[in-house]
């Protein structure tokens, strides 16, 4: 039965690991929490208990962006809902009760805020199946996220003494856990924590890189994209403006997203994006959070994030669908000067202290990248990925004693009295004005590292760096200054293992048409399997165009229509009868209603 909703409404033949035995608890009336990472698919666990429910199903959500595309996709699926928040004018409120005491609205998404006026409302009038409190770590202070509206959330469980109660969050930790079982007071809930992996999403990090290099890496990875959505995540509003115009140089258009911009102009970036109207956003954190576009293939973050949580969060708004997807993180010096500024500014200096040194610690690690993140949530993985960089080319090291001792040598005699910048000045044996002026060519390391490219050198001093060699004077215009272990080095009491720095190759890679292509020509395959080896790719575009003329005349985005996975499979499988359609995962009875025949008519034209 409930397997059969399933496909009948979501078009969806298998549970994801989980949700069939969350429905069932829902079903059961019993609180529940639920863990999941972001595309873990938490939506299905209440959307589906409440259509086999008497009544609607209140979905508590903060985020109007959020709510609409919910929304829309509910709809897409001939399944009615409906939302209540603050773009509604108060006619079309009273609409909504009315259809509400009717009881033809399944699902009723609607603010925290609105939710304490309409509680009247919905105590008298309506039957209600269940409550969802989505993004349910905003309920706690000590979430990232948290929102004082959320805490009124207290009421439902007094009020509504026999409704089931279920909260979902992709935040894992163990306090805010508890705090959102303890804030809406859920009676022995079920607590349902998923793994947090996303295997599908590599993971690569590039050090040192200068503006050009990560324009460039960019570039390709955008060509290996082409046709494909992607965000780049930068850590200020100018250098969102910034990258888009190197970008624009390169003949790349991308939108910008940032808090300094209006909201309708946000809205429009967000909405050009979601509608795949543009395909590239440059966007500051604040881009993302109401984004539930699943086919966003590539995440790029040019700047190194304050923390593993936001890097985690970030990314994860690549390959939702479950499709292979790149992620790539370049880490600088300029980076950690800035965040350390940042963090030593705020007032919980430690705490964010300590979660940037797990952020550079994840950017320098030896060992599969997934892992540490599986760890840093709590996660024990026993085996390595095989889709990480360092999984592909695990790092060597070599005794670099003597590259570090160039360095040490003169941070020690210009008097520990210069920062990066200048110390690769006179490495390389650069007259910068600051050189010439402090006569710091006169000094004997002066040219010492000529014979390394700059880039290197400042890969080898962020490794210097989180070996401990020397240490960044963040109060003292980030001069650098030596350690004990760096003493060491320098007097040759102990050896330097630095890593070898791979050589990029910078050519420009053939263009192919998708992705998904691509990602096989790259040097590593993925291990996650391609199952789509019969796939017609002429008839693939066509089926995207399709989609998106369906989209459009509805004014939905096109990933609401179907998925990349069910245009994927289409072109793989070529069904030709509407009863082979719903074989489609992907393929509810009303898409297959609504779509089939056009859908049908295109692949005819390819067999
Ligand atoms: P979350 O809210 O956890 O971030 P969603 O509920 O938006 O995730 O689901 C993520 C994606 O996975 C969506 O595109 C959704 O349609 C898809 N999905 C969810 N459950 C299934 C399933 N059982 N089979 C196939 N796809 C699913
Ligand atoms: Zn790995």
């Amino acid at each position: 039965m409930i397997l059969k909703t399933l496909k009948s409404y979501f078009g969806y033949t298998q549970f994801r690991p989980q949700q069939e035995e969350i429905v069932k608890n829902v079903l059961s009336k019993n609180d529940t929490l639920v863990l999941m990472p972001t595309g873990g698919g938490k939506s299905i666990c209440y959307q589906l208990p409440t259509l086999l429910m008497e009544g609607t199903a209140i979905v508590v959500s903060p985020l109007i962006s959020l709510m609409k595309d919910q929304v829309e996709a509910l709809q897409a699926n001939g399944i009615i809902a409906r939302s209540m928040n603050s773009t509604n004018t108060e006619t079309e409120n009273a609409t909504l009760r009315y259809e509400c005491m009717q009881g033809r609205v399944k699902l009723l998404y609607i603010s925290p805020e609105r939710l304490q006026i309409e509680m009247n409302f919905l105590l008298r009038d309506i039957k209600i199946s269940l409550f969802a409190i989505d993004e349910a770590h905003c309920i706690s202070q000590w979430g990232h996220d948290f929102r004082p509206e959320y805490t009124q959330l207290k009421t439902i469980r007094q009020q509504f003494p026999h409704v089931p109660i279920i909260a979902l969050t992709a935040t894992a930790d163990k306090i805010t856990r508890q705090d959102i079982v303890n804030q809406l007071a859920m009676r022995n809930p079920r607590i349902f924590l998923s793994s947090f992996d996303r295997p599908n999403l590599s993971l690569e990090v590039k050090k040192g890189y200068q503006q050009k290099d990560k324009i460039r890496t960019i570039c390709k990875l955008i060509e290996r994209h082409r046709g494909e959505s992607g965000i780049i995540y930068c850590m200020s509003r100018k250098g969102t403006e910034k990258v888009a115009q190197l970008l624009a140089d390169q003949g790349y258009h991308a939108a910008i997203y940032h808090a300094g911009l209006s909201n309708l102009e946000r809205e429009q970036a967000q909405d050009d994006f979601i509608k795949d109207r543009v395909q590239i956003v440059c966007a500051t954190i604040a881009f993302g959070m109401g984004i539930d576009k699943s086919n966003v293939r590539w995440v790029v973050h040019y700047n190194l994030p304050k923390s593993i949580e936001s890097f985690y969060q970030e990314i994860g708004r690549a390959g939702r669908d479950g499709l292979p997807s790149e992620t790539i993180l370049f880490y600088s010096f300029a980076d950690i000067i800035q965040l350390s500024k940042f963090a030593s500014e705020s007032n919980q200096q430690e705490i964010n202290m300590e979660k940037l040194n797990r952020m550079q610690q994840y950017a320098e690690s030896d060992i599969c990248r997934r892992r540490i993140l599986l760890n840093y949530f709590g996660e024990m993985m026993d085996h390595d990925c095989n889709n990480c960089d360092v999984c592909h080319n695990p790092p060597q090291r070599f005794d670099g004693s003597i590259i570090v001792q160039k360095a040490l040598s003169a941070i020690v005699r210009t008097n520990q009295q210069i920062s990066t910048h200048t110390l690769i000045d006179i490495l390389r044996g650069t007259f910068s004005p600051e050189v010439i002026s402090k006569n710091f060519d006169k000094i004997k390391t002066f040219g010492a590292g000529h014979d390394i490219p700059g880039r290197d050198w400042q890969n080898y001093l962020l490794q210097m760096l989180n070996l401990g060699y020397f240490e960044i004077a963040y109060n003292e215009n980030n001069h650098l200054k030596m350690t004990e272990a760096g003493k060491k080095i320098l007097f040759g009491e102990m050896k330097a293992p630095l890593v070898v720095i791979k050589q990029e190759d910078f050519t420009r890679t053939k263009t192919t048409s998708r992705g998904r292509k691509s990602q096989m020509e790259r040097p590593h395959t993925i291990s996650i399997p391609t199952v789509y080896e019969n796939e017609n790719d002429q008839l693939f575009e066509a089926l995207r165009v399709l989609r998106k003329k369906l989209a459009d005349q509805q004014a939905i985005p096109a990933y609401i229509v179907l998925s990349d996975k069910t245009l994927h499979q289409l072109a793989t499988d070529r069904p030709k009868t509407l009863e082979a359609l719903y074989d489609i995962n992907g393929f509810s009875t009303y898409k297959v209603e609504k779509y089939g025949k056009d859908f049908i008519r295109e692949i005819k034209k390819y067999s």
